[in-house]
């Protein structure tokens, strides 16, 4: 990805997109038709694999996996949370993603079940499963993929834009907790940061003026791809943003309040609304190169609308002359 991104022309856009594995065939059979359909139409820098927290999707966020990278030749990001998962889950699924041919990993926590606690609040002698003791937080697994694999993963972690939040910990939220410890992954090794969704642009251009003016200088350069829901209903927008502990501007929770109970008004609103965040994004002028990152829930059309107007859509050139083209084989990163 890391690559892809420094091929990209000075001041060119690109875009990803999150597709989490189906629970049924007939669900992993539909999502392969429109992966080819988008993968043909809109063209994405790269697309994003999701993993059930605790490796729940392990099997079928590997096949999904297999199909964009392998099958369709997507550059593809696998996601990896790593706390209440064995170390032998984690070293089986890193093996088979590079057999696989998958070059990006996000390295990630995953969320801690409800009832646990954190390894700080542990009562020491308490038992833990195996893999606790070595994954707490996203910095041990990135520590884990570059001891054992070196650079051949590009790695990248999460960001908050507001803050982390946790059921345990919620006074924890805020940038300023957050940021020791994405110094800690970055340090260890992080490519690229993806975000957790906002529809707070003020908010995420404050986190990203804190990073870039980082004393430590690890964030000057390294890409920050903001994460993005299309708005497919009001419940899942109330829902998904609490769930995320994203704020909803007034102006924007207004609008979408206006006309509520019609679906597709809503996702008519809702592509107005997303476009004009990624325009405000792009009018930043914050970085050289800009990303956008979508998380799409596996649905198609107001991604590709929102795509269509903000002009993100690459043009399709020939494979070995497009600095935005897809991958070229498996092993392209
Ligand atoms: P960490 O970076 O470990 O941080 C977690 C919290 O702990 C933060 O509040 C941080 O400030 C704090 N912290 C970190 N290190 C320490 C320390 N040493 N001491 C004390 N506090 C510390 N979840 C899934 O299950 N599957 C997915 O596919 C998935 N994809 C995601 C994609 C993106 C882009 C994002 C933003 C999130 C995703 N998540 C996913 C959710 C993520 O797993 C949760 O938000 C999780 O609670 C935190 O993961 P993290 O990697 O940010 O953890």
């Amino acid at each position: 990805i890391i690559d892809k991104i420094a091929a990209l022309p000075p001041g060119t856009n690109y875009f990803s997109l999150e597709f989490f594995p189906p629970k049924t065939q007939q669900g992993f059979s539909n999502l392969h038709a429109r992966l080819v359909r988008m993968s043909h139409s809109l063209r994405p820098l790269f697309v994003n694999v999701t993993w059930g927290a605790g490796g729940s999707t392990a099997s079928k966020s590997l096949a999904l996996a297999e199909l964009t990278q392998h099958s369709l030749g997507l550059t593809t990001c696998l996601h990896l949370t790593c706390t209440n998962m064995s170390r032998k889950l984690i070293d089986e699924t890193l093996d088979q993603a590079k057999a696989l041919g998958v070059r990006n990993l996000l390295a990630l926590r995953g969320d801690p079940p409800r009832s646990a606690e954190y390894r700080d609040d542990r009562v020491p002698g308490q038992e833990e499963d195996d893999s606790n003791k070595d994954f707490a937080w996203a910095v041990d697994l990135v520590r884990y993929i570059r001891s054992r694999y070196g650079d051949y993963f590009c790695v990248g972690v999460a960001g908050y834009p507001e803050g982390h939040s946790d059921q345990s910990h919620p006074e924890h939220q805020s940038v300023d907790h957050d940021l020791p410890y994405l110094v800690e992954k970055v340090a260890a090794g992080a490519d690229f940061i993806m975000t957790q969704l906002f529809y707070d642009v003020q908010a995420y251009e404050r986190y990203v003026r804190l990073l870039r003016e980082h004393d430590s200088g690890l964030f000057k350069t390294i890409p920050i791809i903001p994460g993005l829901m299309p708005i497919q209903n009001y419940q899942i927008l109330r829902r998904s943003t609490k769930l995320s502990h994203a704020s909803l501007p007034d102006d924007i929770l207004k609008r979408v309040e206006a006309v509520r109970s019609d679906d597709e008004a809503v996702k008519a609103v809702g592509v107005d609304i997303l476009s004009e965040i990624v325009e405000s994004l792009k009018a930043l002028d914050m970085a050289d190169h800009r990303g956008f990152h979508f998380y799409t829930l596996n649905l198609e059309k107001a991604v590709a609308q929102i795509l269509e107007r903000c002009d993100l859509i690459p043009c399709s050139i020939s494979p070995d002359a497009s600095p935005v083209g897809r991958s070229s084989g498996p092993e392209e990163a």
